[in-house]
């Protein structure tokens, strides 16, 4: 079978990345062996910027306007609004069936496979695609966009893992393997969980506590997610401890999605780019999910891939997702970096409450369109 393009991964980056292939006349096909509406551990709060880009996609699911970010901790609270519009709290099961339904209706096909081997020469992509060990069809095209995940197989077999990459050359005894606990980078993970609870506000939440955050997004006019972000794995019943007037809050809400995990949260890349194969979404690199804009900046990087192939100039993708990913990655990283001593949790909900310009700022450099 052969395509102009193969995306590969059908979660909202890869659906995104092949509306974005439509609109520039390209004939994509999404490979995705997950069968459905796809459900993801997320906290399912999209930004403003985000909004905007399903908007001018024609996608535009349901769920509950999100007019900014209130962070908490010990009794005190900071909030600041979204100067772009508001946000929009969807579940992502909502989100992957609009978009599903976007895609289908410009007769995109989406193949019920995995890409097992990707291998490519000067002008051609060659996928590989299998289902559960069934060997499926060949796919060749002149381009592969891979948005196949956090752990994205893809990026692992094009050599493009930072860590992976990392670790395979590091001798036994050096330096590095010596190095303490607290310069390693940190590992983290999120689980999430819904409850039926009318919303209490119009702010996703973040609650900080002494070992991680909640953070709760309203979705629906009957209904709440709650993810927690933490270096442990514990249950998701143990990390809610650490947040008492939020588990009085939820009282005896009933409990109505089983819980889903992801992590470790942070994957970086070497590159973006392998030849004809460019990188979109959380298989690009993730930092964290603490400042909620994975589906944004992954749409922008749908279309910013997208144009490189376009323009016949895979490498100015190298140069796009940079730009369009340093503002994410850099209050991010810092906001990990920030908390991750226990003064540094302690003190950050008092030093934002003290300087309201400077939280209002970060909130909207993160909300805005990428
Ligand atoms: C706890 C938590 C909370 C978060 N909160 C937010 C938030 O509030 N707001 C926000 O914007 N983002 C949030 N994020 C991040 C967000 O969930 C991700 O950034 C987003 O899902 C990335 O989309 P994606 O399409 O790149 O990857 P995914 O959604 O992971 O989709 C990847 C797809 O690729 C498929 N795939 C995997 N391997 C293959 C293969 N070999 N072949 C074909 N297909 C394959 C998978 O089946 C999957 O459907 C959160 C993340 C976590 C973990």
């Amino acid at each position: 079978m052969s395509a102009d393009i193969v995306v590969i991964g059908g979660g909202p980056v890869g659906l995104a990345a092949a509306l974005y292939a439509v609109r520039s006349g390209l004939a994509p096909v999404i490979l995705e062996p997950r069968a459905g509406s796809i459900d993801k551990a997320c906290g399912e709060g999209l930004m403003p910027g985000g909004l905007q880009a399903l908007t001018e996609l024609g996608v535009d699911p349901p769920g509950h306007d999100l007019r900014g970010i209130r962070y908490l901790a010990r009794g005190r609270a900071v909030e600041a609004d979204f100067s772009a519009g508001p946000g929009r709290g969807v579940r992502r099961t909502t989100l992957h069936g609009a978009l599903g339904e976007a895609v289908a209706a410009v007769g995109v096909e989406v193949l019920p496979f995995g890409a097992a081997e990707v291998t490519q020469d000067g002008a051609t992509v060659t996928v590989r695609t299998d289902d559960c060990g069934r060997a499926g069809p060949t796919l060749t095209a002149p381009w592969v966009v891979a948005a196949d995940g956090l752990h994205s197989p893809t990026r692992r077999s094009l050599g493009l893992d930072r860590d992976h990459a990392a670790v395979r050359r590091l001798p036994v005894g050096s330096r590095r393997s010596a190095r303490t606990a607290e310069s390693r980078p940190l590992r983290r993970y999120g689980l999430r969980q819904h409850y039926g609870i009318r919303p209490w506000g119009d702010h996703v939440e973040v609650h900080w506590g002494p070992h991680g955050e909640a953070y709760v997004t309203p979705v629906a006019d009957d209904l709440v997610g709650v993810a927690v972000l933490s270096r442990q794995r514990n249950p998701l019943s143990d990390g809610l401890a650490q947040f008492p007037a939020l588990r009085e809050r939820l009282g005896g809400a009933p409990v109505v999605t089983s819980v889903l995990g992801a992590g470790p949260l942070r994957q970086r890349t070497t590159h973006r780019v392998a030849g004809r194969v460019l990188l979109a979404g959380d298989a690009s690199g993730y930092v964290d999910a603490l400042t909620g804009e994975g589906i944004s900046l992954g749409l922008a990087h749908a279309r910013l891939a997208v144009a490189a192939v376009v323009a016949g100039d895979p490498q100015s993708y190298e140069r796009s997702w940079r730009a369009a990913t340093r503002r994410y990655s850099l209050l991010t990283h810092a906001l990990v970096q920030a908390t991750r001593p226990a003064w540094g949790r302690r003190l950050l909900v008092p030093a934002a409450a003290t300087l309201p310009p400077v939280f209002r700022g970060a909130v909207n450099e993160l909300a805005s369109p990428s």
